[in-house]
């Protein structure tokens, strides 16, 4: 390898290293732009890094806005809060136990339990927040945890937000575009071409100026989010200097959320219909069809949630909750069929099964 095919493979790595972002395990990130459907992109939730897990932005080219979600982290109890560590794994902290305290963007909920959080302020905004959920009776905790999920359940709000953000950050990812275009592939041909000699030192001069640019542009578009955006001058600098940096410096105004992050769902305007519907089963059959579940287990909050959710948005149960296709027992939970005879699923903790009725598989 030559000198240039080196510094070439050094600048992709620290490239992909500056779209990686440690996120709490259960978020989610939407990326598109302002004219086209966005995709949801999902953590590595198998690696835990304290109390978080590694996601890879969209990162080629480096042209897309993102936008920040999370599921209900916390979802209470009769006696103990619901705690979502990452997919399918799920903690109950006895409600005794719970003394919420933020560190940094890690939240501590007693008895060794922690959680990483988006950053220090929704760390501190949940501390907060949990403590006062647990000094409230039962039925009061339900009717604060179905507030926040309304909240968080806002379509408007959360589509309006992404393209505003995408709208924001467009210079920025314009000109992250040129940036990685010039790097990656106007200064290799010019250095295959000529190698060590002044044209290549010309373009790297290029570079430098388009970075300057670039910082410019970032200090210009985040000046009315100076709170939201830590080390803002230092970033800058770093935007200057470093072409990496440069690249990615849409990420931080563009990650830069709102104190109450949507759900996973609220971003239905920003998915396609078929991507969001697939979605929104999946996160009905886990709060629905929780470990245990029996035809007379109550409504979940988070179902409850959900329900009223899907009326509002005028999803039709059969659409959210599809009736089951076979007449053989189904675990409405992970969809695994069963031979007749057995009751439960023993993967999902005990759900009971449901067949499908007669009548029904004769309208199939
Ligand atoms: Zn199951």
């Amino acid at each position: 390898m030559t000198d240039g095919q080196s510094l070439f493979a050094v600048f992709a790595l620290l490239y992909l290293a500056e779209c990686l972002r440690l996120v709490p395990s259960a978020s989610w990130m939407a990326a598109g732009t302002e004219g086209s459907p966005w995709t949801v992109i999902r953590p590595w939730s198998r690696f835990q890094i304290a109390g978080g897990s590694p996601l890879l932005l969209s990162a080629l080219p480096p042209t897309s806005a993102h936008a920040q979600g999370q599921e209900w982290l916390f979802v209470p109890g009769r006696d103990a809060l619901d705690l979502r560590v990452a997919d399918g794994m799920r903690l109950a902290v006895p409600w005794q136990t719970l003394t919420p305290h933020a560190e940094d963007s890690t939240l501590h909920l007693g008895a060794g339990v922690r959680v990483r959080l988006a950053s220090p302020a929704h760390a501190q905004m949940w501390a907060c927040r949990l403590a006062e959920w647990r000094d409230l009776p039962a039925e009061q905790r339900r009717s604060a945890f179905l507030h926040h999920a309304r909240a968080s359940l806002d379509t408007a709000s959360a589509g309006r937000a992404a393209i505003h953000a995408a709208r924001l950050t467009r210079p920025l990812r314009l000109q992250a575009t040129l940036v990685f275009v010039w790097c990656f592939g106007v200064i290799s041909i010019v250095y295959r071409h000529y190698g060590d000699s002044l044209a290549v030192l010309a373009a790297a001069g290029v570079l430098l100026l388009m970075q300057i640019l670039q910082a410019w542009l970032f200090l210009r578009v985040t000046r009315d989010l100076k709170a939201l955006i830590p080390h803002r001058f230092w970033r800058a600098l770093g935007i200057a200097l470093l072409p990496q940096l440069a690249m990615r410096a849409a990420d931080a105004p563009g990650l830069a959320g709102p104190e109450e992050l949507p759900h996973p769902l609220a971003w239905r305007s920003l998915l396609k219909h078929d991507a969001w519907l697939r979605t929104a089963r999946q996160f009905w059959r886990e709060a629905r069809y929780v470990p245990g579940w029996s035809q007379s287990t109550p409504l979940p909050p988070a179902a409850e949630a959900l329900r009223i959710f899907f009326e509002a948005e005028g999803i039709a149960e059969e659409e959210y909750d599809p009736p089951c296709p076979s007449p053989q027992p189904v675990c409405p939970r992970c969809g695994a069929g069963y031979q007749d005879g057995i009751a439960t699923c023993s993967s999902c903790g005990g759900v009971e099964l449901r067949q499908a009725a007669a009548a029904e598989l004769a309208r199939v």
